[in-house]
């Protein structure tokens, strides 16, 4: 099986360092490219570029987020029509980051992955509790509450055949270096799967975990039945380390 690495590079990389990553690399990332699929998530500023310079390549490039809008008068946002403009083939929505520290609600998530579908943009849907949501209810409802609105906005746009992928991403295990044991992950990706089945065309989507995946923990997460890629922040900075994982 062909796994799917994708790199999100957060405001960590600014536009030079992504530029130079990609340059000072640009043979071991194709190299990597024509074995593994990968996909690579810097900032809105420096995507042209990167498309550009990936151009011709296996390496897809992918922004971190977009508008829930089409178009109109919403300063700052951007939209999926101009990310597909720029060639742009991939796009984050609902990272923990963007729901915790921009109040991402579940519906606005659910718009931007219609409106990235609509531009033939593959959507990274994060989904994941944190640790409150855990204590407070449980996992899975936090996990079926955000799919929910995934579902009945791509059922009511009929667009549930369209490619997507899932990565699960626990808030408590983002940047912290803490990983939720096999057993843990076990048991959400056979729910993740029984359920997105249930609800999706078969062979739709991709299902990829994230949450400080490194060099030393991926060979253990790659066991895990149904898990088929992962989101790697922290780690996919250090293109040693991001070689190594990958
Ligand atoms: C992420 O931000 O999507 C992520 C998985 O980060 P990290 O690998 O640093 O935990």
């Amino acid at each position: 099986m062909s796994y799917l690495f994708i790199a999100n590079w957060k405001m960590r990389m600014h536009f030079n360092d992504a530029i130079t990553y990609f340059k000072k690399n640009e043979t071991e990332l194709l190299a990597l490219s024509t074995k593994h699929s990968l996909v690579v998530c810097p900032s809105f500023v420096a995507l042209s570029p990167l498309i550009e310079l990936a151009q011709n390549t296996h390496i897809h490039i992918g922004a971190q987020d977009c508008s829930p809008f089409k178009d109109g008068s919403h300063t700052g946002e951007v939209s999926a029509i101009s990310l597909h403009e720029i060639g742009c083939d991939y796009c984050i929505v609902g990272h923990t980051e963007r729901r915790i520290q921009f109040n991402e609600t579940d519906e606005s998530v659910a718009e931007k992955v219609i409106r990235l579908l609509e531009n033939n943009i593959r959507p990274i849907l994060c989904i994941g509790e944190t640790e409150t949501d855990t204590i407070l209810t449980n996992t899975y409802a936090i996990l079926e509450r955000q799919l929910r609105s995934i579902f009945v906005a791509l059922h009511a746009h009929k667009k549930q055949n369209e490619h997507f992928i899932i990565a699960y991403e626990p808030a408590w295990a983002i940047g912290t270096g803490v990983v939720p044991t096999h057993e843990y992950l076990t048991s959400i990706f056979a729910w993740l799967q029984s359920v997105v089945t249930k609800n999706l065309a078969y062979n739709s989507f991709q299902l990829i975990y994230g949450g400080s995946v490194d060099e030393k923990n991926c060979a253990q997460l790659k066991r895990i039945p149904f898990l088929q890629g992962f989101l790697i922040g922290g780690a996919s900075a250090n293109f040693a380390q991001f070689k190594a994982i990958v």
